[in-house]
C-alpha cells in the first residue's frame, strides 16, 4: 500500500493534507511530516497542510496554509490520524480529485479511495515513518519532517511509556533521532508550561474526585476556565496529571463547551474505555477516549459505567493492586 501511496504523491502536483478535528500532537505531527517529506523530496509540488485553531504546544511544529476552495479540484487530499468522516477537520477534504487515508484508530470507518490503516501501531506519525523507511530510496527526509514525526510518536505514546509501545516504534524513532534532530529542544517544548497553565494543575491536583473503585475525575466549568484565564483546550490537556494515583487506572475531563455541551477526555491504564466512550457519542483507542454530554444529566450514568469498568478490572486482577 506504501508503494501505491507514493505512487499518487508523483502523479499529483497539488497535494492537501488534512488532520482530524480537536488536533493533537500526532495529527500535526504526522501531517507536518508528511507535507515536510514530501515537499523535501519533491520541491516543485505544492504542498497544503490544512487546519485551523491549535493549541499553544502545537504551534511548535504545526505550519498551516491558507487554501482556497479552488485549489482542491484537481488535487490528491491526505487525511491522516482520523477515523471518521465528521471527525476530519475541514469538509472541503471530500472535494479533491483523489483522497487517501492513513490512519491507526482501531474504531476507524472505510473512506478514501485508498487506506492505509494499521490499529496496532501506537502513533499516525510512526506509520508515516515507516512510510519513508520503506521508500527511503525515493524520499527525503529534511530535520522539520523528522521533528514533526518524532514529536508525533513521543505525544502518542506517552513519551514511548504506553503498552502499544513496541520495537517497530523505537525502530522508527531511532531512524528519526539518527537523522540528527534535537530531542532536548522538542522534549524543553513538551515540558516547560505557563504559570497559569501550573497554577490550574494545582486547582486539579486541588478540587479532583474520586468515584467509589477510584475513576479520577475534574470538572472545568466555562466560569471557572474564564476565572483562570485559559482556553478549553489548555484545561482539557491537563487530564492527564491524574494519571499518577495508586489504585486508580481511569480518569476524566468533563470540559463545559460555549453551546453547553460536555467534552469529555478519558484515559486509563490497562482498563478498556473505548466502549463506554462509544456510548456517549464517542470512541477512540483502548486506552484514550473522548466523548461529548449533552447536559450533566449524563455525568452521573458515564462515571457510573466508567467505575463498574473499574470495579471489576479489579476484581479480576487482584495482583495489580
Ligand atoms: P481526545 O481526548 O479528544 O484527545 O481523544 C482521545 C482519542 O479519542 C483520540 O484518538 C480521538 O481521535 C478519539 N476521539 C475523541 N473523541 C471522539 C469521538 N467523538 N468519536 C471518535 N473518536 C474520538
Amino acid at each position: 500500500m506504501f508503494k501505491k501511496i507514493l505512487e499518487k504523491i508523483k502523479e499529483y502536483n497539488r497535494i492537501i493534507i488534512h488532520h482530524h478535528i480537536r488536533p493533537d500532537g500526532d495529527c500535526i505531527g504526522s501531517q507536518m511530516g508528511m507535507k515536510h517529506l514530501i515537499k523535501a523530496t519533491f520541491p516543485e509540488k505544492e504542498v497544503y497542510a490544512v487546519g485551523g485553531d491549535i493549541p499553544p504546544y502545537l504551534e511548535y511544529i504545526a505550519e498551516h496554509d491558507v487554501v482556497a476552495d479552488e485549489l482542491y479540484k484537481d488535487a490528491l487530499v491526505i487525511v491522516v490520524d482520523t477515523s471518521k468522516k465528521d471527525r476530519i477537520y475541514d469538509e472541503r477534504y471530500n472535494t479533491g480529485a483523489y483522497l487517501i487515508k492513513i490512519d491507526h484508530h482501531d474504531d476507524s470507518e472505510p473512506f478514501g479511495d485508498i487506506e492505509y490503516v494499521n490499529e496496532k501501531c501506537s502513533a499516525c506519525s510512526a506509520i508515516i515513518t515507516q512510510f519513508y523507511i520503506e521508500n527511503k530510496d525515493e524520499l527525503v527526509l529534511s530535520q522539520k519532517a523528522a521533528k514533526a514525526l518524532y514529536f508525533g510518536i513521543t505525544t502518542d505514546t506517552g513519551r514511548f511509556r504506553y503498552r502499544g509501545v513496541d520495537g517497530n516504534i523505537l525502530r522508527s524513532a531511532s531512524v528519526l533521532i539518527d537523522s540528527g534532530i534535537d530531542i532536548e529542544d522538542i522534549y524543553t517544548n513538551l515540558y516547560t508550561d505557563d504559570v497559569v497553565n501550573l497554577k490550574l494543575r494545582g486547582y486539579v491536583y486541588k478540587n479532583f474526585k474520586s468515584t467509589e473503585n477510584g475513576v479520577l475525575y475534574i470538572y472545568f466549568s466555562n466560569r471557572m476556565m474564564k476565572k483562570f484565564g485559559v482556553t478549553r483546550d489548555t484545561a482539557g490537556n491537563l487530564v492527564n496529571s491524574l494519571d499518577s494515583v495508586r489504585g486508580s487506572l481511569i480518569w476524566v475531563a468533563f470540559i463545559e463547551q460555549e453551546n453547553k455541551d460536555i467534552r469529555v477526555r478519558i484515559r486509563s491504564r490497562f482498563v478498556e474505555i473505548n466502549d463506554v466512550a462509544r456510548n456517549y457519542r464517542g470512541g477512540g483507542h483502548l486506552n484514550a477516549s473522548g466523548a461529548t454530554l449533552k447536559s450533566k444529566k449524563e455525568l452521573k450514568p458515564i462515571l457510573s459505567e466508567l467505575d463498574t469498568k473499574l470495579k471489576k478490572y479489579k476484581n479480576d486482577h487482584p495482583e495489580v493492586f
